[in-house]
């Protein structure tokens, strides 16, 4: 490192929900802290921006919908989109066994084939009011064997979660289940059956909002837009970083000297291009999943079964996705004749366990939605594919163990890795918490508060919305000068 470093109190590496989080804290602060925000990108959003294909039809990086725990965040997002939204009944299925079923799926059981429907009722009575028995282990397989029985596990949890995470549940720690999977009610569960009626509503995103026009990526180009221009810098890349010296080397060469870096790329990157300490970290252990992403454009109008659906899950392996969204839903305005056209969007995931032939990719995924008659005589007008190499942050076992030590290592440096993957945190790795996790370090660097959401994310999950004081600016004004 020779050329003469620019100068910067806070780096925000990534402008990402959780980096445009600490920007946007520190210019509603307007305090005289200097920072500067860069990504390798040449637009903002990361995981959380859209793209428009070339026939003109807007997909997701998957199916975002957004949902959240915080006051503060839906305050920035009103700000922002000016009531520019469209307010959605989630109603997310789960095709298995030939049908349909709706989700929660052990809630409508009652569905199932009889064979299938004894086995899940076999295996919950099984595990019914049993003492908690000790886990053999805190993997995500012990948990759900322990919550549900055999049944309801191989039937669904098992094989379905393997196709999310696209590591055997074994591989998966249970720690970050709280509010994203359902657990059982039995007494409702029998209800359901013999009332045979199906229940769609449970869970914390039931009724969520998605922007009218430009898809997801829309919120965060317009909360980047509302920053200062000069402080971004895209399209340039964090290559190096001495941490002892305080000091990071971009794509372009630039050097800059920053007292707090908040970076918001993959740990499992970051570690790599750490410099001058010794963070004793092997970042082949961070176990992540790849994600796959098919948009298929159609013409027409879906078929009446899907007219109200938001997303189906898949569970079965002859077909290559395990969701589906039926994008043009969530906007008509996603595709480029609104009423005439509609879109589906298809999320496949791969790691070293499980592998995706990508050259026949497209094709096996039509194939698998016409067999099913999702596409039936549609006729296909475009298609966009495209792979995310960091798609979902597994909470692999033993990750806490690794995390604890690093962060404290890094934060002693004056780096905060935050965010999706930053954190590395799944349970709370959503845009909300990803932007909060952005403001709540920029407090922490400035007033010295807890950053609740990377350290207690039950806390922050736990149902109840949290509201925020904003600091008073000279407060802010004078902590900062000392
Ligand atoms: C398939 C899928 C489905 C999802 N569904 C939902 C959902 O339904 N609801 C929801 O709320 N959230 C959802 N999310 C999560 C959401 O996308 C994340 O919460 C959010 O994008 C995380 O923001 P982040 O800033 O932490 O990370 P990212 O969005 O990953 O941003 C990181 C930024 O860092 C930049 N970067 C990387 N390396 C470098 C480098 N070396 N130098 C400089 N910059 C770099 C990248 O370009 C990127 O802009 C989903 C994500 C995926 C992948």
């Amino acid at each position: 490192m020779t050329t003469k470093p620019q100068r910067t109190k806070i780096l925000i590496v990534g402008a990402g929900p959780t980096g445009l989080g600490a920007a946007w804290r520190l210019q509603e602060l307007q305090q005289d802290t200097d920072w500067l925000i860069v990504d390798a990108s040449e637009k903002p959003g990361g995981l959380a921006s859209s793209v428009v294909d070339k026939e003109g039809f807007t997909w997701d990086l998957g199916g975002h919908v957004l949902f959240s725990h915080y006051d503060y965040f839906d305050q920035v997002l009103n700000e922002c989109m000016s009531g520019e939204w469209v307010e959605h009944q989630r109603e997310a299925w789960v095709w298995v066994r030939d049908q349909f079923i709706p989700y929660p799926f052990q809630n409508n059981i009652w569905r199932l084939p009889p064979p299938d429907l004894v086995s899940c009722l076999e295996g919950l009575l099984s595990v019914h009011n049993k003492p908690a028995m000790p886990l053999r282990s805190d993997s995500f397989e012990d948990w759900i064997y322990r919550n549900f029985g055999t049944g309801l596990a191989h039937i669904f949890f098992i094989p379905y979660n393997y196709k999310v995470w696209a590591y055997h549940p074994k591989k998966v720690s249970a720690c970050w289940i709280q509010e994203r999977v359902a657990t059982v009610d039995l007494s409702r569960i029998l209800k359901n059956l013999v009332l045979r009626k199906d229940e769609l509503g449970w869970g914390p995103n039931s009724v969520f909002r998605f922007p009218l026009k430009g898809g997801t990526g829309v919120i965060w180009k317009r909360v980047a837009e509302q920053l200062p221009q000069n402080r971004l810098l895209m399209g340039r890349a964090l290559t190096r970083v001495n941490a002892k010296l305080r000091q990071a080397e971009l794509s372009d060469g630039t050097l800059i000297e920053y007292e707090y870096m908040i970076s918001c790329i993959p740990l499992n990157s970051l570690v790599k291009m750490v410099e001058g300490v010794n963070l004793d970290v092997t970042p082949e252990k961070f176990l992540y999943s790849s994600t796959n992403l098919i948009g298929i454009g159609l013409e027409g109008k879906p078929p009446d079964e899907l007219k109200t659906k938001c997303w189906m899950y898949f569970v079965e392996d002859q077909f290559p996705f395990y969701r589906v969204t039926v994008f043009s839903n969530y906007s008509q305005f996603n595709v480029p004749k609104p009423g005439e056209q509609w879109s589906l969007l298809c999320e496949v995931s791969e790691s070293a366990d499980k592998s995706v032939d990508h050259a026949t990719l497209k094709e096996d995924v039509i194939a698998a939605l016409q067999e099913i008659k999702i596409i039936d005589d549609h006729k296909i007008v475009s298609t966009w594919q495209t792979r995310l190499e960091h798609g979902y942050p597994t909470p692999f076992l033993g990750r806490d163990q690794i995390i604890e030590p690093l962060n404290n290592k890094l934060t002693e440096h004056g780096i905060f890795s935050r965010g999706r993957f930053g954190a590395w945190k799944y349970e709370v790795s959503n845009q909300d918490h990803s932007f909060m996790q952005g403001v709540e370090a920029i407090d922490h660097i400035l007033f010295g508060t807890e950053e609740l959401t990377y350290f207690q994310p039950s806390a922050v999950n736990s149902g109840k919305k949290r509201p925020r004081r904003k600091p008073l600016q000279r407060e802010a004004k004078l902590r900062s000068e000392k």
